[in-house]
């Protein structure tokens, strides 16, 4: 309201605008909390309900010889274009601010994460971010001490728990919510799906392969189907099988088959006990297609200033949290050699990652990375430096 309720005085302009704006700001991002009108996990049975069913009906015509089987080449095609908005575009750009961006790229991201239809960026960002922070707790929306499926695809059918409510009121995302592409995928989501996610392959499975439109409509949600439970394994099955090489006392382990499928983020050990490296991982392009993906574009000056972390950053934390299923030679700390220092760094990173231990960190720009970590963190490919 810009008019108070007792002297019904206008308030001055600028508060005004401030909280026109704020407004405007809320209705873009509500009508994706509430998709027309229904609570996320009723209107997700409906959604992903009939994704599922239209998915198996063209299984089964697939495997009964009454589909056109090749059109698997450009369902994997245009489901990993997807994917990679996912992996690259909402996950290590957006959510963990890994890298920098220039608006062509920031845009192209958009699109292609917009092809995967898993909800808009600053949604899915503002998942991640809790799920970073509060990992395995009640607050965290995929808490993967609840079973199996409920880390998987359940959190997506149940209603959310009263700590992860919480939290989604109160977490703050001030970036996301300022970001102009951000704001306007939000705004025109469902729009820009039905053109990206539907129409579009739609047409595409229609004018080369011919096939009849409910055909269309199921290919295209097999696509959409498979792509869902890709990504859904990082929250399921990478909280479950695999090593602890850098951090032993978290959940999340190293498991090579998610990283084949999800081109990269099965390395998620890694990716949660430094999240701000933009590899989520330790080696860069081992079967990690996204890490190629923005190697790429840094190589055209597109991506830039991307954060990784040193050598001595890393051998320090496998020394104090690891498994000792690392198979690099940790660090002994007694005869430390100081040329493995890449440049100055405080005598003792590993008493400023026990902070980070203490208070998970959700990306790059987490208030909570002390100051004299960000200082040995290393920045790749800074502006104006190929
Ligand atoms: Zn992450
Ligand atoms: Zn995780």
């Amino acid at each position: 309201m810009c008019v108070t309720k007792k002297s019904k005085e206008l308030v001055n302009d600028a508060a005004c605008e401030e909280e026109v704006v704020e407004r405007k700001v809320h209705e873009d991002f509500s009508r994706i909390d509430k998709p027309f009108g229904l609570e996320q996990h009723v209107f997700n049975w409906l959604w992903l309900g009939t994704a599922h069913v239209f998915a198996f009906y063209y299984l089964y015509l697939d495997i009964t010889g009454r589909a056109r089987t090749s059109t698997i080449l450009f369902e994997l095609l245009y489901g990993y274009i997807g994917g990679l908005g996912i992996t690259v575009g909402c996950h290590r750009y957006w959510t963990h601010k890994t890298f920098k961006a220039n608006k062509p790229l920031q845009i192209l991201m958009m699109i292609m994460q917009t092809i995967a239809n898993q909800y808009p960026i600053r949604k899915w960002s503002l998942d991640h971010r809790i799920h970073h922070k509060f990992t395995d707790t009640n607050a965290d929306p995929h808490n993967s001490t609840r079973g199996f499926w409920f880390s998987h695809m359940g959190w997506l059918f149940l209603p959310k728990h009263p700590d992860l409510k919480k939290k989604l009121k109160t977490f703050d995302m001030p970036d996301l919510e300022s970001d102009p592409i951000v704001r306007f995928q939000s705004r025109w989501y469902w729009t820009l799906t039905a053109v990206i996610h539907f129409i579009i392959p739609i047409f595409i499975f229609r004018y080369f392969w011919g096939l009849s439109m409910l055909h269309c409509i199921a290919a295209n949600y097999r696509r959409y189907v498979v792509s869902l439970h890709i990504t859904w394994s990082v929250n399921s099955v990478a909280h479950i099988w695999g090593e602890k090489p850098y951090d032993k006392n978290i959940t999340p382990v190293e498991n090579p088959w998610v990283s084949f499928f999800a081109v990269g983020e099965g390395w998620h050990n890694y990716h949660h006990t430094f999240p701000w490296d933009y590899k989520a991982a330790e080696l860069g392009w081992k079967i990690n297609l996204s890490t190629m993906f923005i190697d790429f574009f840094a190589w055209l000056g597109w991506a830039y200033d991307l954060k990784t972390v040193s050598q001595t950053m890393l051998k320090q934390r496998l020394h104090r949290t690891g498994n000792e299923s690392h198979n690099l030679p940790v660090i002994d700390e007694a005869n430390c050699d100081k040329n493995d220092f890449d440049y100055s760094v405080p005598a003792d990173v590993t008493e400023l990652m026990k902070d980070c231990i203490h208070q998970p960190v959700w990306g790059w720009d987490d208030e909570s990375i002390p100051e004299d970590l960000r200082n040995v963190t290393k920045t790749l490919r800074s502006k104006g430096i190929k």
